[in-house]
């Protein structure tokens, strides 16, 4: 028999009965799925190598792919890291908490297994009370990527969690659904200027406000009108097993297919189910995953995605639906 997930119900309260009891768990060397603003993390305590091991074992994450450490505040962050830019100091000071992962210089106490060998280290304040709360309960860095198994959609509420983790994870901290709905931007500070490695909800219009020199994305991410179609992005490729994933411009009438579109393209004739999001790029991404393991729950045959603009603000949605339809590599061979 499959071993099912432990979940205790929180609100982010200091002392509450599942904080303290997820903390326990961390300091066994366990692993706890705990709600931050981005998606639901995967958490060990990112000192110890073994506990951090752990997490690659229950994803299938290959050990190649390094994971963020989750610290309460600024102060947490420096103790993980060699450097400290300034950049990095201004980027934090405006953002954090927030949904921003800061690559640096790793510190000696770090382990490689959680910085998969290199020299740096990611890092971020998650701005969620859960996340702030049991943080502050263990008093010491969590490493969490994403939980979800690798290639697999990240959740966004504990029932995603348990569904795709089972009894892998010791303990799930159920928070409620996420705020933002994907997974924070990455900038890099180990190069000066510093460079965007992940595209995020924090765009790099938004970094340039206290880093003017900020530079995007090495792969475009910000798609013209003028832009050819079809693009590789619109090819149909699985993003999980037996699911594909397709863009496509308008509404299609799928028998056993899913459809997910947006309040404004609602209407078409379809005999898909369909899952509508907010017109708004914030609230897409905040419901855009929660479609995707709904629609692979109600087993659907595959899954056409309505392009949404191809707008300002839309980026880090646009790279994450590439990934999806399997144009490309995401981070966890999925975004
Ligand atoms: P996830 O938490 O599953 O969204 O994955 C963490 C992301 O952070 C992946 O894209 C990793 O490749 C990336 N990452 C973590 N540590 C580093 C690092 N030291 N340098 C560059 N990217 C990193
Ligand atoms: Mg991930």
């Amino acid at each position: 028999m499959v071993r099912k997930a432990r979940v205790m119900r929180v609100s982010g309260e200091p002392g509450e009965e599942g904080v303290v009891e997820a903390a326990r768990v961390l300091n066994a060397g366990g692993l706890v799925a705990f709600p931050t603003e981005t998606v639901y993390g995967l958490g060990a305590v990112g000192l110890d190598a073994d506990a951090v091991r752990k997490i690659f074992e229950a994803k299938g994450r290959p050990a190649t792919n390094p994971v963020i450490l989750h610290v309460a505040d600024i102060e947490g962050a420096k103790r993980v890291v060699a450097e400290w830019p300034e950049a990095a100091q201004r980027l934090a000071e405006r953002f954090w908490p927030g949904p921003l992962t800061i690559v640096a210089k790793k510190a000696a106490e770090v382990p490689s297994v959680v910085c998969a060998g290199l020299d740096t280290v990611a890092v971020r304040v998650p701005d969620h009370p859960v996340a702030q709360a049991l943080l502050r309960e263990v008093g010491v860095p969590l490493a969490a990527p994403s939980a979800n198994p690798y290639t697999r959609v990240s959740p966004t509420t504990a029932e995603h969690v348990v569904r795709g983790m089972g009894g892998a994870v010791d303990l799930v901290l159920d928070g409620g659904p996420t705020a933002v709905g994907i997974e924070s931007t990455l900038v890099s500070v180990v190069e000066d200027p510093p460079v965007v490695l992940r595209e995020g909800m924090i765009g790099v219009m938004a970094l340039r406000e206290v880093v003017p020199d900020v530079q995007s994305s090495p792969s475009p991410v910000v798609l013209g009108d003028d832009r050819a179609h079809p693009s590789p992005g619109l090819a149909a490729v699985h993003y999980s097993p037996g699911v594909p994933v397709r863009l496509v411009e308008e509404v299609p009438d799928l028998v056993g297919g899913g459809v997910i579109c947006r309040g404004s393209e609602v209407g078409a004739q379809t005999r898909a189910t369909v899952r509508v999001l907010p017109d708004d790029a914030e609230g897409y991404a905040r419901g855009l995953y929660s479609a995707l393991h709904e629609l692979e729950a109600i087993g659907v045959t595959e899954i056409a995605v309505v392009a949404p603009p191809r707008a300002p603000g839309w980026e880090a949605i646009w790279d994450r639906l590439r990934r999806s339809a399997g144009s490309e590599e995401g981070d966890d061979g999925q975004g």
